[in-house]
Order: C-alpha cells, then structure tokens, then sequence
C-alpha cells in the first residue's frame, strides 16, 4: 500500500464546515492561498503551471475521517431526506475522504522561498490538505452533454441583505468591497440545513467566516446579516 501525503495547505476564509458553498463555483469571487509543502514547495514543481486557468484540486476531507462513511447518504439537492449511494453523491462522508473541485487558478507567487497558488472558486475549510493539483483540461474535462441527474439545475441563490452594524462592520476594511462581495456570495446559498430551505425561520445562525463571527437569519426576502463581530 502507498501512503498519501498532502503537498500543501489551502488557507480560506471559510474557518468551519458551516455555510461553505456545497461545490466550488458557488461563490466565484473568493480568494484563497494554496501553500505548498515539504517536497512539494519547489518551484520546478509548479513550472509552467499558470498557462492553465482551471486546475483540479484532490485533498482530504479531514474534518470527516473520524466519522467514518455509510453506503447511503441524503443529498441536500434531494431535500436532505431521500436517500442515494454514497457513490452516486458528492457526499464529504466516504471511503478515503477523498474530494475534487475544479478551481479558478489566478497566480502562482514564490514569497521568500514559498510556493502560493492564489485560487478562486474554492469550497474548502481553512487548512484543508491538498493532496495533488492537477491542470484542468477542457478539451477532456468539460462535457457538454453530460446529463447532471438530480444535481442537473445548479441550486438557486436568495437575496442577501446587510444591517446597518452589519455594513459599518465591513465598512472598516480597505478591502470591504471584495468582503461584501465574498459574503453576499457565500450567504446567498443559503446555509441552512436542507429541509429549512424557503422556509422563515425565527433562529439566529452563527458563522465563523474570515475573522469574524457573522449572525444571520432567514425571512421571506432571503438571507438578513443581523451583526458581524471580531472574534478574539
Ligand atoms: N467539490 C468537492 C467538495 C464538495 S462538498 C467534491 O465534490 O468532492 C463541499 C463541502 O465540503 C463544503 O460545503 C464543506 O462543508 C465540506 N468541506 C470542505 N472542506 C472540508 C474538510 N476539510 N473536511 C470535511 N469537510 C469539508
């Protein structure tokens, strides 16, 4: 048997499982940092890489080892309550915890002897292990005809708005258009367990996305930001 080991950590704003979009292209303009390690953190290993604009990433679910797989799972695209094969879903609970996203690829830098692949399109927890990259190919990768069975219809995002404490929050960071963008993408799934989908809710959620803790809840009109506070 051959032991896998990552070749590098991917670095998100995306600091738990809660609210990660559930494939990569759901939240296009977030930003994200593959970190390049031991062998691995070499620039002759990523030559020629940047000719690419899409790679796919291999890495480990690694928050979900533990847990173990069952053959069946309950996809959220069918509602959170029919059942399918654990090889007929995306599901992050499976043998080898093996996942696979196509990402957007907007540069590769060497920082002081460090290799960092800025990525988009990325639907990773903070410190992910990558465990290969390898270059989208188009010609091969991409299927037009493909039928998508019941994940056919990518899921359709609700509106999001921002309290005023929410948005002067934001309004601090030299950055804040990129953040407003990256949040309204992200929350515009909404992250709610499936069978709450379309439904009001009087609960408030919590969520730890870039460094701050970001409470939300869900009305008729989609998703309400109620407050945005820094974590210590
Ligand atoms: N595109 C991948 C992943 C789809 S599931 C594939 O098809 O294989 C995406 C979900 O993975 C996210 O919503 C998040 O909840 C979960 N996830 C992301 N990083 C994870 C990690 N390191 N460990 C466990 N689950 C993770």
């Amino acid at each position: 048997m051959h032991a896998i080991s990552p070749i590098g950590t991917i670095h998100t704003p995306y600091k738990e499982k809660f609210a990660i979009p559930r494939q990569p292209n759901l939240a296009p303009s977030v930003i994200t940092e593959l970190h390049l390690e031991g062998d691995a953190n070499t620039e002759a290993a990523v030559r020629e890489l940047k000719q690419f604009s899409h790679l796919w990433l291999l890495f480990l679910f690694d928050q979900n080892i533990e847990a173990g797989w069952k053959p069946t799972v309950r996809p959220p695209r069918l509602g959170g309550n029919e059942r399918v094969g654990v090889f007929a879903s995306r599901s992050t609970f499976r043998p080898n915890a093996i996942g696979m996203s196509a990402v957007e690829l907007l540069d590769v830098e060497i920082r002081n002897g460090q290799v960092v692949v800025k990525l988009g399109n990325v639907d990773l927890v903070d410190g992910t292990p990558i465990i290969d990259i390898k270059p989208y190919i188009p010609y091969s990768d991409s299927i037009p005809d493909a039928t998508g069975g019941y994940a056919e219809a990518p899921p359709v995002p609700v509106t999001v708005q921002f309290s005023e404490p929410a948005k002067s929050v934001l309004m601090q960071h030299s950055d804040h258009e990129y953040r407003l963008q990256a949040l309204t993408e992200i929350l515009s799934q909404d992250p709610r367990p499936a069978y709450k989908k379309g439904k009001p809710d009087s609960k408030v959620y919590a969520v730890h996305l870039f460094e701050w803790n970001v409470r939300f809840s869900a009305d008729d009109d989609g998703i309400q930001v109620v407050d945005i506070a820094p974590l210590a």
